[in-house]
């Protein structure tokens, strides 16, 4: 059995590893590559992949049709192309026996807080019943303020949210460079960077490369490293054309460009939970649910004595003791008006309670941070 160094990886496949440089999506690279990632998940790893090509699928679909460059026109596009692109999917992971799920997704599904729980629940679901979710941006409907925009950051935010261990970009670059390869001969590949920041040089030798076919280039692979490592996932930028490259790298063998996280997952969590403001939401607990906070377990209703203030499922709120000492901090299931209902029974009725259920905790002990020791 083959010995992988991370357990849960994003893969990003970007247009031009899908097309292989042409303006065709083209099955060859991609029935390899879906190859490795249905031997990773065989081999007990968790893979998400972050899949662009919906706009690629559609001009071709459509013939490769004469567009105004507005929005409207890429909505249509990627409208048509997406449910090509997971026929494509679907088609290729059957023939290892995957199940594959597609998950489009926009900004707003990832930064605010009631909507992050309910996607990164998803995510989980789905890796639960070893289904391979396919993630793109819901392209079809967004509008420019909800856009994340390239599927880059796409990747590093959905590597945030199911605190991957591994992100692994692929594109038509063998790596990050010290400049452009392109247009000058002597630049270099960059094995790995492990300073805190990324160097002032390569985001300015980033930001003059452009990549044709798809939205980023160099500079959003950069800027989503950027965001990814510092929530506690290590980031490999690769080539997919690159022989057996995911399966090396999940590995641990050094291909294209390394970035070693600067944070565990476990602060960055901590440090999604503490940002903002103080919260006006508090959920008051007795003695027995203090010590089982106290023992890395997770809030249960039967623990929660009273509700203070309003809030909605996903809020951050603080929780306290008897004497109004706050204990914890964490992200809740449950709005203020659900937990009225539950407080003080027991998990299992919650469904009865209320007709529908978001799990069993009140705050999971993942979305929770002590902090205050009562003596
Ligand atoms: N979501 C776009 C698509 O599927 C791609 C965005 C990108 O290339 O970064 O076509």
């Amino acid at each position: 059995m083959m010995v992988y160094k991370y357990k849960r990886l994003v893969v990003k496949l970007g247009t031009s590893t899908l097309t292989s440089g042409t303006s065709h999506l083209s099955e060859e690279p991609l029935s390899n590559l879906i190859a490795q990632i249905a031997a990773l998940c065989d081999g007990g790893c968790e893979v998400i992949l972050v899949s662009s090509g919906a706009m690629a699928a559609g001009r071709e679909a459509l013939s490769f049709p004469k567009l105004p460059k507005e929005i409207p026109a890429k909505q249509m596009l990627s409208a048509v192309g997406q449910p090509r692109l997971m026929a494509i999917y679907e088609t290729l992971f059957a023939h290892h026996n995957h199940t594959v799920a597609q998950v489009l997704l926009t900004r707003q599904d990832l930064t605010q807080r009631r909507s992050y729980l309910n996607s990164r629940n998803t995510l989980l679901a789905l890796l639960n019943q070893k289904v391979l979710p396919i993630v793109n941006e819901n392209d079809a409907v967004t509008t420019e303020e909800i856009r994340v925009g390239d599927n880059d950051n796409l990747s590093a935010l959905v590597a945030n949210l199911v605190d991957a261990d591994l992100l692994l970009m692929l594109t038509d670059q063998p790596g990050v460079f010290t400049s452009d390869p392109r247009t000058n001969p002597k630049a270099k590949l960059l094995k790995e960077i492990t300073s805190s920041e990324i160097p002032e040089e390569l985001w300015k030798s980033a930001s003059n490369s452009k990549d044709e076919l798809g939205t980023g280039g160099m500079i959003t692979k950069l800027q989503a490293a950027d965001l990814a490592r510092r929530s506690g996932t290590n980031v490999v930028i690769a080539s997919g054309t690159e022989p057996e490259a995911i399966l090396r790298t999940a590995k641990g063998d050094a291909i294209g460009t390394y970035f070693k996280a600067t944070a565990t997952t476990l602060e960055s969590r901590k440090r999604f939970i503490l940002s903002g403001t103080v919260p006006t939401g508090k959920i008051q607990i007795d003695d027995g649910a203090i010590s089982a906070l106290q023992n890395v377990s997770s809030l249960l209703p039967v623990g929660v004595t009273s509700i203070l203030g309003e809030f909605d499922r996903g809020d951050t709120v603080a929780v306290i003791d008897i004497n109004s000492n706050e204990i914890a901090r964490g992200l809740t299931n449950y709005s203020s008006a659900e937990l009225s209902k539950i407080a003080g029974r027991q998990s299992k009725d919650i469904e009865s309670i209320l007709g529908y259920y978001y799990g069993e905790e009140v705050i999971h002990r993942d979305q929770l941070v002590l902090i205050h020791t009562p003596n």
